[in-house]
């Protein structure tokens, strides 16, 4: 679901027309809609609502400090994964103490940061890191609540950069291994043993790694309740969004916005409340792509088309800096013309490429496109999650500015880099 439709041949983000906002604030662009993104949150608060719950967003897919305060205005908590998304929460008016603390390389000063703050839990990767935490803690005369992060063991069958939860993976801590680690912790005086977490990776599209993840989870899960007496189990995020609604639907229409997610809140809930109700502990649940992935599109503008032997290359003012997906994860986004051409015309197999020098700088390749030319305008939709976030300034290209819509109003949420910008701190 989400609030890009094209209207009488013309995209818009809600109320507004993406060309507008393109002439208004430059290409490329970054634009997202704000009914989106608490449509998404909404949904999934309503289908966990059986159970006693907390939505601790994941801000690595999208921490614009904007975004953040959509979601912190409706309750949601946030998973962390560094200090400085520790930071931007708190700059967005987000609540520390609905803060998971996650990640596998915590440092001193992060975790000094985060007991300062107060956060709900550290989600802990490692023997090493569990008694870290505790030294430090009782340097500060405090007690540090800490989950442990279970690798459970289960293929969540998604792209092998995505997959988190088998032993190939760094993540967490090996399942068997689990019941010893936590009559370990519950030795080290400055720890409280609060919950147990598992995220088992990301773009899920099917519900049953979930169920099976689960599923081998409930035992361990009821044990530790009843030996150390923690009041959650976080069963992380990962829910997958439509990237490609051809293959959604069955049909190839790109225009075509009324697609059938694979997992919707609903779908979600209905296989999942079912097995955690009986535990009577608190669920955190962290999506992060599902949240935001559909709610944002990256615009960009036409500079040249070339011509070579079989191929046709579309060089666009955005690239791979801009939005690292296809080039990392080999991944497809939808691409849309703000305009629809009158006259329908026929699609053209096209490379949609960016100016930057590598050969992994491209959005596509062998797409049947329609016919563009120098000027055209062009959506890269579900650019929401990854996008921005994973921007560099490679080629000492300026990062792009971010908009956000509400309904038929608009606002820069993050302004255009300058060269001035990417320079600052540096010397001859
Ligand atoms: C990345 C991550 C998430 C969010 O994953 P999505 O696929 O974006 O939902 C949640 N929890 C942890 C621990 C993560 O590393």
């Amino acid at each position: 679901m989400h609030h890009f439709q094209v209207k009488k041949g013309e995209l818009y983000a809600e109320g507004v027309p993406v060309s507008q906002l393109a002439a208004t604030y430059g290409t490329p662009l970054y634009v997202y809609s704000a009914a989106t993104i608490s449509d998404h949150f909404d949904r999934l608060t309503h289908a966990l609502a059986p159970l006693d719950h907390l939505i601790c967003y994941a801000l690595k897919a999208n921490s614009n400090l904007a975004v953040l305060n959509l979601l912190a205005q409706r309750g949601s908590g946030f998973d962390l994964v560094s200090g400085g998304e520790l930071t931007r929460v708190q700059r967005a008016g987000g609540d520390a103490t609905k803060c998971s603390f996650a990640g596998v390389g915590k440092t001193r000063a992060e975790i000094e940061q985060a007991l300062a703050a107060n956060v709900y839990v550290f989600n802990v990767e490692s023997i090493a890191e569990l008694e870290f935490i505790d030294r430090i803690a009782g340097e500060k005369k405090l007690r540090a609540p800490v989950a442990i992060r279970v690798n459970p063991n289960v293929d969540a069958s998604t792209h092998s950069k995505i997959t988190t939860g088998t032993y190939e993976n760094k993540f967490g801590i090996a399942f068997e291994e689990i019941g010893a680690l936590y009559a370990r912790a519950a030795r080290l005086k400055n720890l409280r043993l609060l919950g147990v977490q598992m995220h088992i990776g990301s773009q899920i599209t099917e519900v049953k790694p979930f169920v099976k993840a689960i599923k081998k989870m409930l035992p361990l899960v009821q044990d530790l309740k009843t030996r150390h007496h923690i009041e959650f189990f976080d069963i992380g995020g990962g829910l997958g969004i439509v990237y490609d609604p051809a293959l959604a639907s069955g049909q190839s229409a790109w225009w075509n916005q009324q697609k059938t997610p694979p997992l919707t809140p609903a779908t979600y809930a209905a296989s999942v409340v079912p097995l955690l109700q009986p535990l009577g502990l608190r669920i955190l649940v962290e999506p992060g792509r599902f949240m935001v992935g559909n709610a944002g599109i990256l615009v960009t503008e036409v500079l040249y088309v070339k011509k070579t032997g079989q191929k046709t290359f579309v060089i666009v003012d955005a690239a791979m800096n801009d939005l690292i997906r296809p080039a990392f994860y080999e991944s497809y986004h939808e691409i849309v013309p703000l305009k629809q051409k009158r006259s329908g015309g026929k699609l053209v197999s096209s490379d949609l490429v960016g100016p930057i020098c590598e050969s992994g700088d491209y959005f596509c390749k062998d797409r049947p496109l329609p016919a563009q030319k120098p000027g055209d305008r062009l959506a890269l939709l579900s650019a929401g999650a990854y996008g921005f976030v994973m921007a560099s300034n490679y080629n000492t290209r300026p990062r792009a500015a971010e908009v956000l819509v509400e309904g038929a109003k608009h606002r820069v949420v993050r302004e255009r880099e300058t060269v001035d910008d990417l320079l600052r701190g540096e010397s001859v």
